[in-house]
């Protein structure tokens, strides 16, 4: 029989959400918490909303699955008009994350993140492997955290938890609210990146709210930022926002981002990074010595054949080896392309090196980072606002 299963495995994909002037009205308010807001949300993206306290960020965003019913406007979902569906099924369908995860505390891990499952009446065998999948996912060892309560884990780890519930059911649409606000900085920049990497295994049309614009930019494929009443005061890309401010409030917001902040808003594949001097496993000694005197270097980076960076090796390590075989130090860590400049800073701060690796696609060496790298970013930043 020729007739051969062809289909590859493809990244599930989100559906488009649209705004169509939508508004909420609370009782007793003589002004619209959210007034005519119109926007497009293209599927399989992250739109992030961000604006200050009390915006309107989380009644836009609950209008959106209905926890909050408009008072007027339309929220069509892959084409659907949300208010046309039953809102339990429609709920079902969206997967929702909030700041303290908004774990039950009196269920396990596991009973948490199968919620949803456990609404659409899954049989417990589906269930329970849907459930470690859901954990290893987001980076949790299901042996260990499955039969936990939500008070014996971490905040991180919580939070962890809260995206795995939400996308237990593989629901085409996530919403979260401040996810990563009552985390550590650190923890906060782990958890971003954790959600970059789901995001390009599944492609969900993702809402992400949040009041730290530094954040936004690191998140979004585009980034709405939000006035009073949600009113849209910039929607595009976020270098686009960085470029070209709207208006003195958005340039404000962009602008009064510190210093140090300013480097979360670049990740290392924005730069031109320095290459330094890479040889294959193969390369003799002799070789990569002349090599690094050309460029006058006192190191360089072994690769393995998929270019995957292996070990640093300095000039004098190399003087009478005839193979470069086990020489050279091990790289520690190496930072994904998607990291942020404040995320290398991080790194280089917390393991003491003066360099460290950044890799691209399939974990291939793109370059080096050092303190100097930040530097000049900054001072090139400085100049482009002033
Ligand atoms: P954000 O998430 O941007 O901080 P919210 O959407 O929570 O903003 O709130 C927007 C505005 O609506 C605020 O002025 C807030 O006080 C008001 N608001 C929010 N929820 C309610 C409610 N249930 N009843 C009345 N007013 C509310
Ligand atoms: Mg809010």
């Amino acid at each position: 029989m020729a007739d051969i299963e062809t289909s590859t495995p493809t990244a599930v994909s989100g559906v488009e959400i649209a705004l169509d002037r939508v508004t909420k009205r609370y009782p007793d308010q003589s002004d619209p918490a959210v007034d005519e807001v119109s926007m497009t949300i293209p599927a399989g993206e992250i739109v992030v909303l961000v604006g200050p306290s009390g915006c309107g960020k989380t009644t836009t965003m609950r209008m959106i699955n209905r926890l909050i019913e408009p008072t007027s406007g339309t929220v069509t979902i892959g084409g659907r008009d949300a208010a046309a569906i039953d809102a339990d099924e429609l709920r079902r369908g969206i997967g929702y994350s909030i700041q303290q995860a908004g774990l039950f505390p009196h269920l396990t891990v596991a009973k948490n993140i199968a919620t949803v499952p456990g609404l659409l009446g899954w049989d417990r065998k589906r269930t329970a492997a849907r459930t470690d999948e859901m954990l290893s996912l987001v980076g949790l060892d299901p042996d260990i955290y499955r039969d936990r309560y939500p008070r014996q884990l971490s905040g991180g780890q919580q939070q962890r938890v809260g995206v795995a519930r939400a996308l237990a059911a593989d629901p085409p649409v996530l919403l979260m609210d401040e996810p990563f606000g009552a985390v550590d900085p650190i923890t906060r920049a782990l958890l971003q990146d954790e959600l970059l990497r789901l995001q390009s295994e599944l492609g969900k049309t993702i809402v992400f709210v949040t009041h730290d614009f530094g954040e936004a930019v690191k998140l979004g494929d585009r980034i709405a930022v939000l006035g009073d009443r949600s009113r849209i005061l910039q929607y595009d890309t976020p270098a686009a926002i960085l470029a070209a401010p709207a208006d003195d409030t958005v340039a404000g917001f962009v602008g009064a981002t510190a210093t140090i902040d300013r480097l979360g808003l670049a990740v290392l594949g924005d730069l031109d990074l320095d290459r330094g001097v890479t040889a294959g496993p193969d390369t003799t000694p002799a070789d990569l010595a002349a090599a690094l005197r050309t460029a006058d270097r006192s190191w360089g980076i072994v690769v393995d054949d998929a270019h995957k960076p292996l070990r640093r090796i300095t000039t004098g390590e190399l003087a009478h080896a005839d193979s470069l075989t086990g020489l050279g130090t091990p790289i520690p860590a190496t930072l994904p392309a998607e990291a942020t400049l404040q995320d290398a800073l991080a790194v280089l701060l917390t393991d003491r090196t003066a360099s460290a690796v950044v890799v691209g696609t399939a974990g291939a060496y793109s370059g080096v980072v050092t303190v100097d790298t930040l530097i000049a970013h900054l001072a090139a930043t400085e100049t482009a606002s002033a």
